[in-house]
């Protein structure tokens, strides 16, 4: 039996019982005996290789799907436990597994897939047999999503599939792919659009590795060329692929706005700034100073959105704030690293003369922040019209 069939079948437990701060104390606890310590606040994506091992544990335990239902093989955590579950895993450092079927495809499969679906597929997701990759964006749709062209056309009791999709992060790890495909060119361009299930072993699907500034292969690229699925690898209805997607964004936005990566680089810029006696110099203490303030500040509006949580309330477009204020001093923080660095990237054999601190690599990671997940451009975007109602 495998870990997460284990799991599956081990009687569940009532968390939602415990006081929070029981609950902290057990997952606290189990994290810091079973995390990997060497994968600690990694400074790059991380691929399957190097994270099957967390997978698994968590999958073992019971631990993978916090937010699932108990008889889906989820912990069934109430919005309070699921929020003190993620802030220990942020203050362990814990790192993103391939974590797509998780947050994604399973609560869309819940939501909208067929008995047999989520029969078939949610215990894969579980067990680690299946691991997703999510095939949205393409060369010319990111932002503008909706204007997707990849195409999927029913031909008898199949679906052909041709197109490309592009940024699909861990591609290159994954044996299924989630897709918006356009099923009706002439319907308004959110309604011709549907939602499949794609084995990467299909023929006709070409995968090519991306390689990033940092030269981490965790982006892909993802050719269709007459891929073939069965008609029932159609999720939900016809054409309203677009709808449904968009309807799965809602908890887990937040935590794109969590302070814990800036949190962690200040941490690491105050290591490089005493290595390099930087406390010395004014400039360097106003702007640290500057920093500070500004980490607290995000704390506080980040801990204003997490009750809210608690008490069960909707997140509106107003989370977009969040999220730029996140990524945005996350990156001010990286680019002080690299403006004081010394002359020294940080990059492998450079990092003893900053005191250990890799600046560049989380300078790197820093910018791709302001990028997924909605740019900030188009986050200010959602705030005008739909915060502030201002005219278009
Ligand atoms: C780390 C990372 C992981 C990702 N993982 C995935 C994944 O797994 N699967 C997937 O499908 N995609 C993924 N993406 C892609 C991501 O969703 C897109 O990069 C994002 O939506 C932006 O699209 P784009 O890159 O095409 O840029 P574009 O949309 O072309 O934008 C280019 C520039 O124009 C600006 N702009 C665009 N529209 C407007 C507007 N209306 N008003 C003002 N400014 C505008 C943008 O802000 C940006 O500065 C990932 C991206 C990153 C960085």
């Amino acid at each position: 039996m495998t870990n997460g069939e284990a799991a599956l079948l081990a009687p569940a437990k009532d968390y939602n019982g415990l006081s929070d701060d029981a609950f902290r104390a057990e997952i606290r606890e189990w994290i810091e005996h079973n995390y990997p310590p060497e994968l600690r606040f990694p400074i790059e994506r991380l691929h399957r290789a190097q994270t099957k091992i967390w997978y698994d544990r968590l999958a073992e335990k019971g631990w993978l799907a916090p937010a699932w239902p108990v008889e889906q093989g989820g912990m069934g955590l109430d919005a309070n436990k699921r929020v003190v579950f993620i802030e220990e895993l942020e203050r362990h450092g814990c790192s993103r597994y391939n974590d797509q079927g998780v947050l994604m495809l399973g609560p869309l499969l819940m939501a909208y897939g067929t008995p047999e679906q989520q029969a078939y597929f949610l215990p894969k997701i579980l067990t680690g047999e299946h691991i997703w990759a999510q095939g949205y964006s393409e060369p010319n749709s990111g932002s503008d999503l909706a204007s997707l062209r990849t195409e999927a056309l029913l031909d008898g009791e199949e679906w052909v599939i041709n197109g490309q999709k592009i940024w699909t992060t861990l591609g290159n790890d994954a044996n299924w792919i989630y897709v918006l495909v356009r099923t009706d060119k002439e319907a308004k361009k959110q309604q011709g659009i549907s939602f499949l299930l794609v084995p990467m072993e299909a023929p006709g699907i070409t995968v090519r590795p991306i390689l990033t500034l940092g030269m981490s292969d965790e982006f892909c690229e993802v050719f269709f060329d007459n891929v073939r699925v069965p008609r029932d690898a159609l999720v939900g209805q016809l054409n309203h692929g677009w709808t449904m997607a968009k309807a799965l964004l809602g908890f887990e936005r937040i935590f794109v706005g969590s302070p814990a990566q800036s949190a962690y680089a200040l941490s690491r810029l105050e290591t490089m700034a005493r290595h390099l006696k930087l406390f010395d110099d004014s400039e360097f203490r106003s702007r640290h100073g500057r920093l500070v303030i500004d980490l607290a500040d995000h704390v506080s509006l980040y801990s204003t959105y997490i009750d809210r949580l608690r008490r069960g309330e909707t997140i509106g477009a107003d989370v977009s704030m969040l999220k730029i204020n996140q990524t945005e001093l996350y990156k001010r923080i990286a680019q002080t690293m690299i403006d004081y660095a010394d002359g020294y990237s940080g990059h492998d054999g450079l990092v003893e003369q900053l005191g250990g601190v890799q600046a560049s690599a989380i300078w790197l990671q820093s910018l791709q922040t302001t990028i997924y997940g909605g740019t900030s451009e188009v986050q200010r975007d959602i705030l005008a019209k739909q915060v502030l109602a201002l005219p278009s």
